[in-house]
């Protein structure tokens, strides 16, 4: 059997088989898309290569020239090159078989053989093919987009050998993937659970009268789903694609005991037959008109302006971060006031039924409910899994409920009521299940190879803390600083509290440890300062205040990329602004893959004043120097990457712009981030040396007339707004090292940073630029003016 994957070639270029591909391009292997014809094949790779595809698949579009396109006339000479062969056509299982049959005749013993059939019977693919390819041959079902929700179920045939299995599990751990073992029944876990909590969306908008938009409203966050809450995601799969998948249930699990509820209804049918099938056909739940969203009116059956739906329970239940929080508040209680709201009975449906379902299938989709709350969390992008959410409810106070909606309460619970009265518990060492068989609670240990710092809090190797940091003893000599806000932890903004425990941080290593990790294990590293805080204090006219928070941020990142010790930061998700000057900081960067990092301080008009115009330029001037000698190319660079705010797609994406430095380390298993940047922190220690205080050699004068008469120019053209002008002149006086810079004269670090604070409180005191902030603060984008 396959050991290494060296070449994997992929059946069917569509949106799956793209994904594919480009899932294994981003390892750098080499992946042959084959599809009815060379230019549909071609086609493929073209939408990947597409530098501004909506979603981009591949880490950077470089990386394209892995991916080649043949016909499947060519797998003669072609698909014997193979380890690893995924198939990807339509979903129609007479398709199927033959694509199969034709792979039996082309591909290399041991080779192993999957598809990504959604829901499919997996072993009667392979009827009548030969014995090796059975025994190689398994469902790998992928969710779209393949690279960004990262749930693989892997599927044994009945046929297929020991082995298989664990190969593409271990393999697709090490590339960031979570893979679970699900078995050969329709839809597999994700889709089986998924597609009956989505019909039963459907008949309780019905009972309820609820609009496509408050239906929305409810499912989205409140009830701990991701944005795309019901309606958008079904446009987004394709409301076709949602249909044929509850056929599917409908049809082939007559023994489901929910199964009437698994047909599509009218409403469904309808959609279906007159094609909106969402944003393949341009209409679906929602269309667009002349840039303006429009609903459909499922009573009246017109699209109408998009509404704001209202609800006093979805905004007390926005108010809790922890998502199982939410999910009670929405649920209230029949027997607490307002507990009768729509809202809430409508919830407390849902997630019940979800509930009682899912336990429903624990020994026949999988072998137990840890994996089937997994399947729902890695690829529905859920918060909290359908069956560990009634251990927040209470497991009676569930049972009661149940009833109290005519929901058949399932044994498992019943049986965990009486026994365990636990379904799920985390512990710093393990995962507790309760294991339908035994009656007992079953563990999974926490994965030994991982830091994972939710335990290392259990474990009392906090060594500080406050509202928005905190610091961890790693063991051997190496202290963490997580920014982990507790207001708000999604995007973790630098604040006072943040820089302070920066300086905290420096002086513990100084009292008796050896190195530093900068790092987190949430959604994102940060997304920027807290723009609230400085907006306040620009309308107050603080000015003294914003160049003294400004300065603390500079020196606190100085000292850090100046110690005289290792220290590393360890980026992933969002890092942005502030979050990427703290980046920046470290002397070396362990990143996420998952990197969309950038210095986008233009989208509130303001510029870098943290020490990142600084940084930045020190690092272009290091990486650029080889190819493009002279002081004029890092700062234009530095100039085109602040001044557009430009955000990186990957860490890969973030060296080839320069964001990040081509030695800095890349991880691809975001659980085993701080494991590496604590090992690069240790690997430093021999020999080390502090980086000295730099001099740097910029363009001056001449160099910023020659950006003030292109910025003029576009000006004159219209490119530009006169304020982004007025910024992006700004951004030029520092980036080409003031007045004092020449290509004789060098500047040090404390002059640059200087101009960072002074052109940082002049941006403060302009109201355009806190009209920039405020309409960021209120829409979450940025406002050109
Ligand atoms: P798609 O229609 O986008 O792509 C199918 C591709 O296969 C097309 O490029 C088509 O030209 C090609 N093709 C057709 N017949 C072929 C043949 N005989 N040999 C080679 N190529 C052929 O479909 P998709 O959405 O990528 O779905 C592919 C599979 O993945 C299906 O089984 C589907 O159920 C499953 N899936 C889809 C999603 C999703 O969200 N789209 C998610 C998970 C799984």
């Amino acid at each position: 059997m396959t050991s290494e994957i060296k070449h994997v070639a992929v059946i069917g270029g569509g949106i799956m088989g793209g994904g594919i591909a480009a899932l294994f391009a981003n390892q750098q292997i080499g992946a042959s898309v084959f599809d009815l014809d060379l230019p549909l094949a071609k086609k493929c790779i073209a939408l990947l290569e597409d530098p501004n595809a909506k979603i981009p698949l591949l880490y950077t579009t470089k990386y394209a020239k892995y991916i080649k396109p043949f016909a499947i006339s060519q797998y003669a000479e072609e698909l014997g090159k193979a380890d690893v062969i995924i198939e990807a056509v339509p979903e129609v299982m007479k398709i199927k078989k033959q694509t199969f049959q034709e792979i039996d005749k082309h591909r290399k013993p041991g080779s192993i053989v999957a598809t990504n059939t959604s829901g499919l019977s997996v072993s009667g693919m392979v009827d009548g093919c030969s014995e090796d390819m059975r025994k190689h041959f398994l469902g790998t079902h992928f969710f779209n987009p393949v690279r960004f929700l990262p749930l693989v179920e892997l599927i044994p045939g009945k046929d297929t050998v020991p082995g298989v299995i664990e190969t593409m599990r271990d393999y697709f751990v090490r590339i960031g993937k979570k893979p679970v073992v699900g078995r050969d029944t329709p839809n597999f876990i994700a889709n089986r659970v998924g597609i009956f909590q989505i019909m039963k969306v459907f008949q309780l908008m019905e009972k309820y009268g609820l609009s496509v938009d408050q239906i929305d409203m409810i499912t989205g966050p409140a009830l701990g789903n991701p944005r795309t809450a019901t309606f958008r995601l079904a446009d987004m799969v394709g409301v076709d694609t949602l249909y044929h998948a509850a056929m599917n249930q409908y049809q082939n699990c007559p023994d489901d005991e929910e199964r009437e509820h698994l047909k599509p209804t009218a409403l469904l049918d309808r959609m279906v037959s007159e094609k909106k099938l969402g944003e393949k056909t341009k209409c679906g739940f929602f269309t667009k008109e002349k840039d303006k969203i429009k609903t459909l009116d499922v009573k009246s059956w017109e699209y109408k302006d998009k509404t704001e739906p209202k609800s006093d329970v979805v905004r007390g239940a926005r108010g809790y971060a922890r998502a199982a929080d939410r999910i009670r508040a929405m649920m209230g209680s029949s027997q607490w006031p307002g507990g009768d709201d729509v809202v809430c009975r409508f919830s407390r449906e849902i997630v019940l039924a979800s509930a009682a379902y899912a336990m429903n299938r624990i020994g026949e989709v999988a072998g137990d409910l840890l994996t089937i709350d997994n399947a729902m969390k890695w690829g529905f992008a859920k918060e909290v899994g359908p069956i560990e959410i009634l251990d927040s409810i209470g497991l009676e106070k569930s049972a009661e409920m149940m009833q109290e909606c005519s929901i058949r309460v399932p044994q498992a619970l019943k049986d965990a009521i009486g026994s365990t009265r636990t379904l799920c518990k985390q512990t710093p060492v393990e995962t507790l299940y309760f294991d339908v068989g035994s009656k007992s609670m079953k563990s999974v240990p926490a994965r030994a190879d991982a830091i994972l710092l939710k335990a290392l809090k259990d474990r009392n190797k906090v060594v500080r803390e406050n509202l928005s940091a905190r610091i961890y003893d790693l063991d051997d000599g190496v202290l963490l600083l997580e920014i982990a806000s507790s207001i708000l932890p999604e995007m973790n903004p630098i604040d006072d509290y943040v820089i302070s425990m920066i300086g905290q941080a420096i002086r513990e290593v100084k009292k008796g440890h050896r190195a530093l990790v900068i790092g987190s294990q949430g959604q994102n590293f940060c997304a920027g300062a807290n723009i609230q805080m400085m907006l306040e204090m620009a309308k107050a006219r603080m000015f003294t205040q914003i160049e003294q928070v400004s300065m603390a941020l500079q020196m606190a990142n100085m000292a850090l990329y100046h110690a005289d010790f290792p220290v590393v930061t360890a980026p992933h998700g969002l890092t942005l602004g502030g979050g990427q000057e703290i980046t920046l900081a470290g002397q070396v960067r362990v990143a996420h893959a998952e990197l969309y990092c950038g210095l986008v301080e233009v989208g509130v008009g303001l510029v870098p004043a943290g020490g990142g115009c600084l940084q930045l330029l020190a690092q272009l001037i290091e990486t650029t120097a080889k190819d493009k000698p002279g002081p004029m190319p890092p700062a234009m660079k530095a100039l085109d990457l602040i001044g557009w705010g430009r955000v990186s797609k990957s860490a890969h994406d973030a060296i080839d712009q320069g964001l990040l430095r081509p030695t800095d380390v890349i991880v691809f298993d975001k659980d085993l981030q701080i494991r590496r940047a604590k090992e690069v922190a240790i690997g430093r220690l021999t020999g080390f040396e502090p980086i000295p205080q730099r001099e740097l050699t910029l363009p001056g004068k001449g160099g910023f007339y020659v950006i003030e008469d292109n910025l003029k120019g576009a000006l004159k053209q219209k490119k530009v707004t006169e304020h982004s002008l007025v910024i992006a002149l700004k951004q030029a006086r520092i980036l080409t090292g003031g007045e004092r810079a020449s290509s004789v004269n060098p500047v040090d670090e404390n002059y640059i940073l200087e101009l960072e604070r002074e052109e940082f409180v002049s941006l403060c005191g302009m109201p355009k630029t806190q009209e920039r902030m405020a309409y960021m603060l209120k829409n979450g984008k940025p406002l050109i003016n």
